[in-house]
Parts: structure tokens; C-alpha cells; sequence
């Protein structure tokens, strides 16, 4: 990114881009009724709509799926694109010309980020000469064990972290980077005594780089002794491991036209030395729905090739399905019984793979051929569970001429007439299309009457907002721990629409009141900017950009709030509304206070004076909390 777009780009932007207009474009909204309109999620699959877009506050949200944001989230969620990339993306389309500017806030994330990647790459080197180091002789050895060559371990930086408490620490302390540095990066953390020790110790070291060339973090292999096999880097400024795959950037490069998707390091490792530049691995968990997109902004096909055993295969089930969401066609290949890429390849060579890659399946296919493996007893089939589970795969596939040519091959299977299978096929069809029709009945009633009813007279509290649970709701990936409760964004979205300054509340807001970790960040910015009387709903939500809490993304979060938000003018009485919430926000911070007292007391040393100290403490917060329960009855009167 050169620079940020300046803030008036980006409302002029804002103003010439209706999002009705713009979602227009994509969705086709119900007909005007109230400021909300309705239609079929571009986002997921479904059949009654409830993606919702709001007029007046210019903001969309998705109750099934929970996407939600302004005209600009929904440019960077429909086109793939990035802020910046959506902001140009809708300037061009309303001929803006867009002008750059570098904003305080960007550069100190810019040179948080420089500061990480230069200590991630000196850490690289330290680990790339231990392993060519004597120390590193086991590291060596492993390595020409599992036949990597000195050309890949030098092309992805394989490195060895010395069986040492803090070779690393003391090595980046004489390059003189902070302690703190080497703790926010991941690479030294604090023993139980409190002293600065190694995260990585007697591992084989991958470095993990980005799609712009940064080292952004490690995944360590355990050589010997106790421990993770695997483990690596912490969450950081620069890392997400949720977001980044082993190997994509070489992988992204690739003129293969897919991408061949791998589980662990030494297996991307192992297919690119076979001459296969395309290969990419999750960092150690399953795939994860973020990494799907990140993979369908570079191709428009995944080949799956995980472990040919039941493990491998449910992840190979899991990983079809996140691909397909993502519309990336998503084909697999079938490795021997218990295998994976590395071992194939070490007992077959590089050219018997590059074979095997030549004969993968379609999705639908790998389907039909599991559910054909898995009911085959000694060679013979048994008809009446194969046929069971093929049609079972054949439910889910929506193409029907797709279905149509199965069928044929299903019944040859069976050696049934074509026609028996297809009468089979449709009998349970039908019953599915019932099954999903009663099911839709029993569905509370459209939120359509939900969002406009209940909400269009009565100002809105905290208990008001959908909660974000359905279906989808296990499966969302967020590493991050950081809380939000409803409260704080109800507080976040009203201060945004009546431009009130925090400071003249009758008890004002503070930065403490919300939840800690990155609310606090985002808090300290948009009181800040309140009190200048420059919040607005587009600021809120352009500051709350990179944030992503354990319920989600912020912009997401708020969209949620925003979408049954009354109208400003019809927000009632929103001084007391402002002031409640910020008692509720204080008062549950206080308790959380209060339990990390209690918790303290009970492993505290049996030292009088900090006993005391402790004692005092624990009846400071009490009274306080008395004190704003107190308060938050007065309003009730
Ligand atoms: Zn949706």
C-alpha cells in the first residue's frame, strides 16, 4: 500500500456511492417498504432472504451469515478486495480521483510491522546458520532422512533453533532489539521465574512468509525430546495464522492454474523439490474459511492431497466444503492408504506423483468413489449401502445433468437399470424437498417483521440486538480473545449518530469502561476523535477496519447494531441511554477487577503487608461497584 487515502477520498466516495445503488448491482432488494430493504444473500445459500440493507444508514447486514458493514465492506466482501482496493474499486465506478495521504495512525501500524519483520528476519538468519552449524548436526540429519535437498532448504529458509534456553534472546539483545520487541514478535516469551527465555528450542524452523515477501512468522518441528510435535508463532501484528498458508508465496506464482493443497511443511517441502510449484499448507490446523478466500483471489481451483487416512479424509470432507462455499472448484487426489504427499513421494518418486496429480478427481467424483470404497468388503460391494451412500452424495450436488450422468454410473455399479436408480433418486429427493419445506414452517416468523417492528418505536437496549447465533455460528475463526459486549457497541453505534462529546456527560465515559485489549485501542480513537465532534457512523466504522474480536469482525459487529438502530431521530432519550450503558460497561469491568482480586488472594503469598495491600484493594472496587449499581437504580426510578 503507497500512502492512505485521504479521509476526503473516501467520503466523497461514500456520497457518490449509494449502497442501494451499488448492492442493486448484485442483489435484486424487495420493492421500498420502511427504511429497510430485502433480498438473497450474496454471502451464503439460501432460499428466504435475510440480507437486509438500510437506506438511511447507508449500512447492510446479513442475519443468516452475519456479513455486515457499509458501501465499502460490501465492495471488499463481493469483489475480494481490500479496503484500500475497495475504496479505489467505488471511485472509479463514480469517477473520483483519488488522493493519498499518510495518515499517523497507518504509519505507526506500518512501522510496527517493519519493526516485526526485521527482527523475524534476523531471527530467520540466526536459525538458517544453526542448522548449518555443528549444533545443528540432528537438524541435518533429519533433513537428509526425509531427502530434502540443500536447494529447497535453502529456497524456504529452513533453519534449526539450538537446544538452548535463550541462544536466540541473547543473539537478537546484541542486535539491540528490545526485550519487548522480541516478546511481541513470539520469539521469546517469560519462564515461571520471570526470566526472558526462548519460544523455540531444538526444532527444526520453517519460516513462514507472506504473499509481499515478509517473514511474518515460524512453525517449529520438535526433534527430540517432550513436547508439541509441532508448534507456532503467536497471533501477532503481522500474523494471523488463520489468514496465511505455508508456501503461497511461491505457490501464488504458479502457472499450473490451481493450487495443490498439502497438510503439513515438509510435505510442501517435499512436492516442490518434485518439481510441483503450487503447493500450500495450512499452519497447522484445519483449513479455515479465511484461507479458502485467500486461495480463490489467486485461482479458480484447489487439488486437495491430504493424508489417505480417516483423519486426512474427514479434513479432505471439511476442506471441499469451505472451498466450494468460496465457489473454487475443488478437485482431490487420492493418495495410497495412510500416505501423505512426503512419504508418496520418498517411495515413488517425483514423476509417479506428478502422475498422480494428472489422474485427480472432481469433488463430486471423490464423493462417489469414497462412498464405493467404503461399503467394498473383500472385493465385493455391497449394493444396498453403496447405493445408499452414493445417492446420499448425489442429494448434495445442485447441478442435475451433472446428477443425471452419476446415476448412470451408479447403476452401473449395481448393475441396476438406469431407470430403477433415477426412481430411487427422485423418491428421495422429494422427501428431502418436504423435509426442507417443513422445516422452513416451523422457522420463527421472517426477521423482516422482527428488525422493523420491534425496534421502529421502542429505543433500542442492549438485549434488543439479534444475537449472533444460527447455524453458522460454531464455525466462525477468530484466534482472538478479545471481548465486546453488546452494550459497547450499542454505546460505539449511538455516540456515532448524535455527535454528543464524551466529556459532558453528566458521569463521562472512559477508556476503561470498555472491554480490554484492542476495545480499549479503538475506544481511546473514537472518544478522542467524539470530543473533536468528528465521529460519524463512516468513521466508526473505517477506524474499526482491522479489528477482529472473539465474536467476529467490529465492522461486522456493528453493522449487527446499526441495521436495528432506530433512526437518529427517533433515538428518544439517547443522553440517558449513553449513560446507563456506560455504567453497565463500568460496572462489569469492576467485576472483572474484582474477580482477578479474589484470584490473586487466593494464590498470594502469606506476606502480611501485600495481604493488607490486597485487602484495601478488594473493598475499593466493592464500594465502587455499589456505587454504580446505585447509580444505574437511580435511572430506573
Ligand atoms: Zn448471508
Amino acid at each position: 500500500m503507497n500512502g492512505r487515502i485521504s479521509q476526503q477520498t473516501i467520503e466523497a466516495v461514500k456520497n457518490a456511492s449509494d449502497i442501494v445503488d451499488v448492492v442493486e448491482q448484485y442483489v435484486v432488494l424487495s420493492k421500498r417498504s420502511g427504511n429497510n430493504r430485502f433480498g438473497l444473500c450474496p454471502f451464503h445459500r439460501e432460499k428466504t432472504p435475510s440480507f437486509s440493507v438500510s437506506v438511511t444508514k447507508q449500512i447492510f447486514y446479513c442475519f443468516g451469515c452475519h456479513k455486515g458493514g457499509d458501501v465499502i465492506n460490501f465492495i471488499m466482501n463481493i469483489e475480494r478486495l481490500d479496503y484500500v482496493e475497495a475504496i479505489r474499486f467505488l471511485a472509479q465506478r463514480a469517477g473520483i480521483a483519488v488522493v493519498t495521504d499518510s495518515h499517523p495512525q497507518a504509519r505507526a501500524r506500518r512501522e510496527e510491522q517493519d519493526m516485526l519483520t526485521r527482527i523475524n528476519t534476523d531471527a530467520a538468519r540466526f536459525f538458517y546458520a544453526g542448522l548449518n552449524d555443528p549444533v545443528g548436526r540432528s537438524a541435518r540429519a533429519y533433513l537428509k532422512d526425509r531427502q530434502i535437498g540443500a536447494n529447497i532448504q535453502r529456497k524456504f529458509g529452513v533453519g534449526f533453533a539450538r537446544d538452548s534456553f535463550d541462544a536466540l534472546h541473547h543473539h537478537l539483545t546484541r542486535l539491540e532489539y528490545p526485550l519487548k520487541l522480541q516478546m511481541d514478535a513470539g520469539l521469546v516469551r517469560e519462564s515461571r521465574d520471570g526470566r526472558p527465555i526462548d519460544m523455540f528450542r531444538n526444532r527444526l524452523m520453517f519460516p513462514i512468509i507472506d504473499t509481499r515477501g515478509r517473514i511474518i512468522a515460524f512453525g517449529g518441528r520438535l526433534l527430540e525430546g517432550v513436547g508439541p510435535k509441532y508448534i507456532n508463532s503467536p497471533e501477532t501484528r503481522l500474523f494471523s495464522k488463520n489468514r496465511n498458508l505455508y508456501g503461497l508465496n511461491f505457490a501464488r506464482k504458479t502457472r499450473a492454474g490451481f493450487l495443490l493443497l498439502v497438510e503439513g511443511y515438509l510435505d510442501v517441502l517435499s512436492v516442490t523439490q518434485s518439481g510441483i510449484n503450487c503447493a500450500v499448507a495450512p499452519l497447522g490446523t484445519a483449513l479455515t474459511r479465511q484461507q479458502a478466500e485467500v486461495m480463490g483471489k489467486i485461482v479458480k481451483k484447489v487439488v486437495i492431497a491430504f493424508d489417505g487416512d480417516p483423519s486426512g479424509r474427514a479434513a479432505t470432507e471439511r476442506a471441499i466444503d469451505l472451498i466450494e462455499e468460496r465457489s473454487i472448484e475443488a478437485e482431490v487426489l487420492m493418495l495410497p492408504d495412510g500416505l501423505d504427499p512426503d512419504d508418496f513421494i520418498r517411495a515413488e518418486g517425483g514423476a509417479a506423483f506428478v502422475a498422480l496429480i494428472e489422474r485427480r478427481l472432481p469433488a463430486l467424483d471423490y464423493r462417489l468413489e469414497m462412498a464405493r470404497r467404503s461399503n467394498e468388503r473383500d472385493g465385493e460391494l455391497d449394493k444396498v449401502a453403496y447405493q445408499e451412500a452414493a445417492l446420499q452424495v448425489l442429494l448434495g450436488e445442485k447441478n442435475d445433468i451433472l446428477v443425471e450422468l452419476k446415476l448412470e454410473q451408479v447403476a452401473e455399479n449395481l448393475s441396476l437399470p438406469l431407470t430403477a436408480v433415477r426412481t430411487e433418486w427422485g423418491r428421495r429427493k422429494a422427501l428431502l424437498r418436504r423435509e426442507e419445506a417443513g422445516r422452513a414452517q416451523s422457522l420463527p416468523p421472517p426477521v423482516r417483521s422482527f428488525s422493523e417492528a420491534s425496534f421502529s418505536r421502542t429505543p433500542a437496549r442492549a438485549g434488543d440486538i439479534p444475537p449472533p447465533t444460527d447455524e453458522d455460528d460454531g464455525e466462525r475463526e477468530s484466534l482472538s480473545t478479545d471481548e465486546v459486549t453488546d452494550t459497547e457497541l450499542l454505546f460505539l453505534a449511538i455516540l456515532a449518530q448524535v455527535n454528543v462529546k464524551p466529556s459532558e456527560m453528566n458521569d463521562p465515559v472512559r477508556v476503561e469502561d470498555f472491554s480490554a485489549g484492542q476495545m480499549r485501542m479503538i475506544a481511546a480513537e473514537v472518544l478522542a476523535l467524539a470530543e473533536e465532534e468528528q465521529l460519524n457512523q463512516d468513521q466508526l466504522i473505517a477506524l474499526s477496519q482491522d479489528v477482529d474480536l472473539a465474536g467476529g469482525k467490529l465492522p461486522e459487529l456493528l453493522a449487527r447494531v446499526f441495521i436495528v438502530l432506530p433512526e437518529p431521530n427517533e433515538l428518544g432519550d439517547w443522553g440517558t441511554d449513553l449513560q446507563r450503558y456506560t455504567w453497565e460497561m463500568r460496572r462489569r469491568q469492576l467485576q472483572i477487577l474484582k474477580q482477578g482480586i479474589l484470584n490473586r488472594m487466593r494464590t498470594c503469598p502469606a506476606d502480611e503487608a501485600a495481604a493488607t495491600a490486597i485487602q484495601t484493594e478488594l473493598r475499593k472496587c466493592t464500594e465502587e461497584i455499589t456505587t454504580v449499581s446505585e447509580q444505574l437504580a437511580s435511572l430506573r426510578i
